[in-house]
């Protein structure tokens, strides 16, 4: 097993990285001056923040819905109100799969779940391994002190699925945020 440190694992870090009941609220329920900036009513992010967790199921009808487990283990919903209600990223769906996205608000559904609302397509992504790999693939950049890991520390493979879907994160720089990231 290959040491590092919890701290240096980017996306075991809990702020950029937040689980569900770690997110912030929509700025007009109590703006959240850790994520946010702004006055009035315009608030931007200030900070960079992206939710992972792994698809425990999709059940959805007219909007794509899925039940995501975070890194803490608790099952919340994150719904689709695209223009298209998340049709294109459908294919994509596999329980066991990653989903990550991007400034997401933490919002309480009609059925009491917690979750996110996505409303913009560019702020989904499918990652097609586990959280489990993916945050695996974290830790093993964290244990390069320099440059990005050419091969998968745990299946050796240079075309890893979890390393190429870590490196879209660990290759930005995760603090203020200038200008919105986009998948
Ligand atoms: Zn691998």
């Amino acid at each position: 097993m290959p040491k590092y440190k919890k701290s240096q694992s980017l996306l075991r870090d809990s702020f950029n990285f937040p689980t569900f009941s770690d997110l912030p609220e929509n700025p007009a329920n109590g703006v959240n001056l850790e994520y946010y900036d702004g006055c009035l009513d315009k608030f931007e992010p200030k900070k960079h923040w992206c939710f992972l967790g792994e698809i425990v199921d999709s059940v959805g009808l007219e909007r794509v819905t899925l039940r995501v487990k975070d890194k803490d283990g608790l099952i919340g919903t994150i719904r689709l109100y695209t223009d298209d209600g998340g049709k294109a990223l459908d294919p994509q769906i596999e329980k066991g799969h990653t989903v990550a996205v991007l400034y997401g608000e933490q919002h309480c559904f009609t059925d009491m779940t917690v979750g996110i609302r996505v409303e913009d397509a560019s702020n989904i992504k499918i990652i097609p391994c586990s959280l489990e790999q993916l945050l695996k693939a974290s830790d093993d950049v964290a244990v390069l002190r320099e440059g990005q890991p050419t091969h998968c520390g745990s299946c050796g493979k240079a075309d890893c699925k979890a390393l190429v879907g870590v490196q879209w994160f660990t290759t930005k720089t995760w603090g203020k945020c200038r200008e919105c990231f986009s998948f």
